[in-house]
């Protein structure tokens, strides 16, 4: 039976096996899916005992994503420009490939939530992993605008000069400071880990534009303090279980070349939520 594997530090509160092992009963699949704690500082090691053990790939999450980044062999493009790895898969000559599917699985979805995409105003808070990982996607999709905004300023400046190239003529790509936010926006993205600890960054209260639809990429049981603000001011709004569940997706297509139906699973895990 092929194996695979999420790696965190700590993993015991992970989706991914409950998200593939429903993805391979879906598809009448035959594979193992479990979460493995690796040591903080040795991915390597871990990773290693997976491979001695027969394991052929792999769901990287915090804090491995930039380890297993080192660690691979042949990098897809799309990993390269978000500089981390959250799927890793074993050539037949045991080469170790790695790819990253953070970012196709938000765009898919928006795409799923009818989003504003070509064409539109997008702000995106946040310049850390995360965003890097979704950068590329987003642009690929051609907004009007795309403004990232962040606590520490330089950050944000840094994604812009990093990502410029792919911005391409129509797209105004620019970033700074949060009180640098101007003007309305039809889609706006939390991409901080802000949520996480029951916070907001500090947001002008006329930021959304009429039917803008205000993303969380965190998920919880209950609708986060930015959903909250952003329902309040009239935004449409979501969390990133969605996100979840879809690039969970992505990397079992590159394992197992098949496609999960992705909404079922995602209605699951949101009664779970819900029922604590
Ligand atoms: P990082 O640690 O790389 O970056 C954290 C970001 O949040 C930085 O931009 C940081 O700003 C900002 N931040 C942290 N605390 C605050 C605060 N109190 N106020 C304002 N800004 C703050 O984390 P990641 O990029 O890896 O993850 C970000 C979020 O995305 C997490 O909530 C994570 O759970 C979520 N995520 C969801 C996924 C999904 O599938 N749904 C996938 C990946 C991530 P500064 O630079 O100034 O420190």
């Amino acid at each position: 039976m092929s194996r695979y594997a999420v790696f965190g530090n700590p993993i015991a509160h992970s989706k991914s096996p409950l998200i593939h092992r429903s993805f391979a009963e879906q598809l009448k699949d035959s594979l193992s899916y479990e979460a493995r704690l690796a040591p903080v500082d040795d991915f390597a090691a871990g990773w290693a005992e997976f491979v001695a053990e027969g394991g052929q790939g792999a769901n990287v999450t915090m804090p491995f994503k930039e380890q297993a980044f080192r660690l691979v062999d042949v990098l897809s493009p799309r990993a390269r420009r978000a500089g981390a790895v959250n799927t890793l898969m074993l050539g037949k000559t045991g080469q170790l490939y790695g790819d990253t599917t953070d970012g196709v699985g938000l765009t898919r979805d928006l795409e799923r939530l009818e989003a504003p995409l070509t064409g539109a105003r997008i702000l995106i808070l946040g310049a850390g992993g995360a965003v890097r990982g979704v950068l590329e996607p987003l642009l690929a999709k051609q907004p009007a605008a795309l403004v990232i905004a962040n606590r520490t300023a330089a950050k944000a400046s840094a994604l812009v000069e990093d990502f410029a190239d792919l911005a391409g003529q129509g797209c105004l790509l620019s970033g700074g400071s949060y009180a640098a936010i101007e003007g309305q926006f039809d889609l706006v993205i939390n991409g901080t880990s802000a949520s996480l600890g029951g916070e907001l960054p500090p947001l002008p209260d006329s930021l959304f534009s009429p039917q803008a639809l205000a993303y969380d990429m965190m998920y919880a049981a209950e609708p986060t303090v930015f959903m909250r603000w952003a329902s309040e001011r009239g935004a449409r709004v979501e969390d990133g279980l969605g996100m979840l569940v879809e690039q969970a997706a992505e990397s079992y297509f590159l394992w197992r070349h098949k496609r999960p139906e992705t909404g079922p699973v995602a209605d699951m895990l949101r009664r779970m939520l819900a029922e604590g």
